[in-house]
């Protein structure tokens, strides 16, 4: 086929794209998007497959078999997880305006522009490489087409590379820079890049439908052929010591699919709708599977076709239909290959176009005030200028990466040297949409360390292979150190090279992005940030309110700033619009910090996030909220926090406080109660014997002549009942004296002996006129006390005279026991009288109590004998009880202290 009538071909194909994407974007602007659509943006997704999938699978596969499937089964394997992780990503872009994988990190930690800086100028170093394979792919498809070998030493104007280069440049831009967007979307380019996934997998369905069925009988058919052949045995099966590659390769694939450039433009800077990414979970992997079938049919058919010949696997699917004289097929091979080609380099330049602009020209630029004055109303088209220029120098280094290094590697080996470069944004873009903690330390000193180890690992060894540096850098590692070794790290020899450099990169990646992270701090912007990321679906769109700039800004300050980027009409339409929406008013002085807001967000989408806070900064004046001002409201809410506890305690202690009081009251009323008892029994009492005291004096008065004798007993009577009284008096005295603790016990030291004999001796009297007997057994010797001796005496007698009372008038006995043990001494008395009753045992030591039926009290006491007793024994710490069984008798038992202090 004559190279004119390619090149004539190949532009038409370009020209019918750009119709499209003209169609596409007029659609949207007439509100009838074709790219709102998720089988659209599926097949935009496939932008994935390049000129690398396109031909490199098939020569991959003619070498090693199913090893070139682990780039495609590392992001099946993942595709479950990116409604979790692209949901999250996308849903962050669009409230935060972000357009690039750069911004995407820069913004995230503090809205850094070093941090995007340096993730830009990564990208540019993996991806230039990458893109250079594209071109080498054009033009390879177009030498074998036309026939025409390109000559090694050619100049670049008679080389056709080179005009292949200017060709896509100019492509390039008219695609990705039509105008400055706020929100860097293309319609019309995705509608491209879509239509240009079709043509791929049709153009390879139709080689793949040719060999298989025109050449061969179908699958089982080359299959069994290539069994036959010894060499090719070896391709059906993963050799085993490849396993552990296969899974580095897999993994590597899965993450770089993620922060690709070209990916992260298409999967969230152009998506339109959230829910699409669920269709595109399926479809995406399915249009993986179907561009695959036919890869190892066809490598094997090539290899059974020309043997062992000269022809690069790499180049079979062109091959092929040329060998077998099918012009037209080949001329759809070509355009498949073209279009995996092109649709790569066009999204991959306008994202790294974008980068460049927003996160390193930008952020220069507007830093000076002076630059910012002269740009006037220009900076829209400074921007696109800037972007078209940069999008002539990607190609052309790409052109001359291609010149002078790439045409000696295979497609694939390249490919993946720039997907292990991408894969070093993972840990700082997926920590930080999990992770709060993810700091700026962390994320610059992972993104730094692991793209170190890809360039020693991974990079020096292809320049030692072009002769750029000398082979003992390689076998003997820098200076000889072993260790040093690019391709065996730390004596790391068992992986291949690439999963070696994968290995390394990502493990110093991430051990500084973790260690970072946990051993500093975050500026207060980047607090905000990483809440915002992290937790992005809780705020959604109210964070505008609770992120709004604090300060000032003139209104006409913030609309001239609009207008110089994006032209005064739609400057002042958005603002309009959004003030309208918000309820703001556009005629204040100062703008609402909202509307600051909102500026900052718009100009972020055109110049980049860190570009945005510059420009806006330079008309609001910020009042920053410090980081000590963070630390103020912590502290206050601490406080705060101290102040409740307080609250509590203190409320509970009054808790407590009021419950101890109603106890006391409580107590109180009881008593009160008790006294009340008390009184009325006293009083009653005393009436009794001061009743027969009258009585008696009153016959005596009024009977003058009474018998002298008989005047004699009244009188007795008269004394006796007057002796009860003052008893009852002193008794019921003693009784209030011991009770309010007025009454101090007089300690002395004194025999325990002498206590009880003393006692006995006081009560020997009435013992023997009742004819009983009272028995004494002491255990041990009983030693002294140190106690109140009159007090004590006083108890004893009181159980004593109590035993006279009750026991029998015939063959009474008490049995006084005494014994001390551990220092407490313990004194029983016992009768044989007719014991109590157990109800009655608990409420005889009570105040007036008698057990006996009340006719026979009058005769017996006054009931407070052993009320007082008890009083007496508790003030010496000591404790009364009795035990008895009705009928039986009753022991009366107290112990207390022989050491009282
Ligand atoms: P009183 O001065 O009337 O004896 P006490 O307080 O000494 O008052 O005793 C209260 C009541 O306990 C007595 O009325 C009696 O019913 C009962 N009581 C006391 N000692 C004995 C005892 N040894 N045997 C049986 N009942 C007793």
């Amino acid at each position: 086929m004559s190279s004119l009538w390619i090149i004539t071909l190949s532009l038409i194909y370009l020209l019918v794209l750009f119709g499209i994407a003209n169609w596409a974007e007029r659609r949207a602007v007439a509100h009838r998007s074709i790219v709102n659509n998720p089988y659209v943006y599926a097949l935009s997704l496939a932008v994935y497959c390049t000129a690398w999938t396109f031909y490199g699978s098939v020569g991959r596969a003619a070498e090693s078999g199913p090893d070139f499937l682990s780039v495609y089964i590392g992001p099946t394997f993942l595709i479950p997880l990116w409604w979790v992780i692209f949901r999250k990503i996308i849903r962050i872009c669009k409230v935060q305006r972000i357009t690039s994988i750069a911004d995407f990190i820069s913004a995230r930690y503090g809205k850094n522009r070093a941090l995007g800086g340096i993730v830009t100028l990564v990208c540019l170093l993996g991806i230039v490489p990458y893109i250079s394979i594209q071109l080498k792919a054009i033009t390879i498809s177009f030498s074998i087409l036309s026939g025409h070998q390109p000559l090694a030493t050619q100049s670049f104007w008679s080389d056709q590379s080179f005009y292949i280069a200017l060709a896509l440049i100019i492509f390039t831009i008219l695609f990705g820079t039509r105008k400055l967007e706020a929100n860097e979307r293309h319609e019309g380019l995705v509608a491209a890049i879509a239509f240009e996934s079709l043509i791929k997998l049709f153009t390879f369905i139709a080689v793949g439908l040719f060999v298989t069925f025109g050449l061969f009988n179908g699958f089982t058919d080359i299959f069994s052929r290539a069994a036959e052949v010894p060499d090719l045995q070896k391709l059906f099966v993963l050799p085993q010591e490849q396993t552990g590659s296969w899974f580095w390769h897999c993994l590597l694939a899965a993450i770089a699919i993620l922060f690709l450039p070209r990916q992260f433009q298409l999967t969230v800077v152009e998506n339109t709708n959230e829910n699409h990414l669920r269709k595109a979970q399926w479809l995406f992997p399915l249009y993986l599977l179907i561009i695959n079938i036919f890869v190892l049919p066809i490598a094997l058919s090539g290899k059974l076709i020309f043997g062992n010949d000269t022809i690069p696997s790499d180049t079979y699917l062109l091959a092929l239909p040329l060998h077998f004289k099918q012009q037209g097929l080949a001329f759809l091979t070509y355009l498949g290959g073209f279009s995996a080609a092109t649709s790569m380099i066009i999204v991959e330049c306008t994202a790294l176009t974008v980068m460049f602009t927003n996160n390193l020209l930008m952020p220069v630029l507007v830093g000076r005030p002076s630059w910012q004055k002269g740009l006037g109303s220009s900076g829209g088209s400074f921007v696109l200028n800037a972007r078209r220029l940069f999008i002539g120098v990607i190609i052309l280094l790409a052109y001359l990466y291609y010149k002078n290094v790439s045409d000696k590697y295979s497609l694939v080996s390249v490919g993946m040297v720039s997907f292990a470069a991408v894969a070093q944004f993972a840990p700082a873009a997926l920590g930080g949409i999990f992770w709060k903690k993810a700091n700026l330390v962390g994320a610059m000193g992972g993104i730094l360390a692991g793209s170190t180890v890809w360039l020693y690992t991974l990079i020096i060894p292809s320049m030692v292979s072009n002769g750029f540096i000398s082979t003992d850098f390689l076998t003997y590692g820098p200076a000889h150190i072993s260790w040093l070794r690019p391709e065996a790290l730390f004596g790391l020899e068992s992986m291949d090279n690439l999963s070696h450099g994968v290995f390394w990169s990502l493990f110093f990646n991430l051990i500084f992005y973790v260690c970072g992270s946990l051993h500093f701090g975050q500026s207060a912007l980047e607090h905000n940030q990483a809440a915002l990321f992290v937790d992005i679906f809780k705020y959604d769109t109210s964070y505008e309110r609770s992120v709004a700039w604090r300060g000032k800004a003139l209104i006409t300050d913030i609309v001239t700033l609009m207008s110089k980027f994006f032209g005064k009409t739609r400057a002042e339409r958005a603002l309009t619009l959004y003030a309208r929406r918000n309820k703001l008013s556009l005629q204040t002085k100062y703008a609402d910090p909202m509307l600051v807001n909102y500026a900052e967000k718009m100009l972020s989408g055109a110049i980049g996030a860190a570009s945005a806070r510059i420009v806006v900064a330079s008309v609001a004046k910020e009042e920053r909220i410090t980081v000590d001002e963070v630390i103020d409201i912590l502290k206050t809410s601490q406080e705060l926090k101290t102040v409740n506890e307080e609250l509590t305690r203190k409320s509970r202690e009054l808790e407590a406080l009021t419950h101890q009081l109603k106890q006391a009251n409580d107590k109180l009323r009881v008593s009160e109660q008790q006294k009340d008892d008390f009184l009325s029994t006293v009083t009653h009492e005393i009436r009794t014997p001061l009743t027969s005291i009258r009585a008696l004096s009153e016959i005596i008065h009024d009977n003058p002549d009474m018998e002298l004798s008989q005047q004699q007993h009244f009188l007795t009577t008269i004394i006796k009942e007057s002796d009860r009284l003052t008893r009852l008096v002193n008794q019921v005295l003693d009784l209030e004296r011991y009770e309010t603790g007025r009454y101090q016990l007089s300690k002395e030291t004194f025999s325990i002996q002498t206590l009880i004999s003393e006692s006995i001796n006081s009560i020997e009297q009435l013992a023997k006129e009742k004819e009983i007997i009272i028995k004494t057994s002491y255990q041990g010797s009983l030693g002294n006390i140190y106690s109140d001796y009159d007090r004590l005496m006083q108890v004893l007698i009181n159980l004593l005279s109590n035993a006279i009372k009750f026991c029998p008038s015939q063959n009474g006995l008490i049995e006084v026991l005494a014994k001390v043990e551990n220092g407490i001494l313990l004194i029983s008395v016992k009768d044989n009288g007719p014991g109590i009753s157990p109800e009655l045992q608990a409420l005889i030591f009570d105040k007036f109590y008698q057990a006996e039926s009340k006719h026979n009290r009058k005769a017996k006491g006054s009931g407070l004998g052993l009320a007082i007793s008890k009083k007496i024994i508790e003030l010496c710490k000591g404790d009364i009880q009795v035990q008895s069984t009705l009928g039986e008798g009753a022991v009366f038992t107290f112990q207390i202290p022989t050491m009282m202090s």
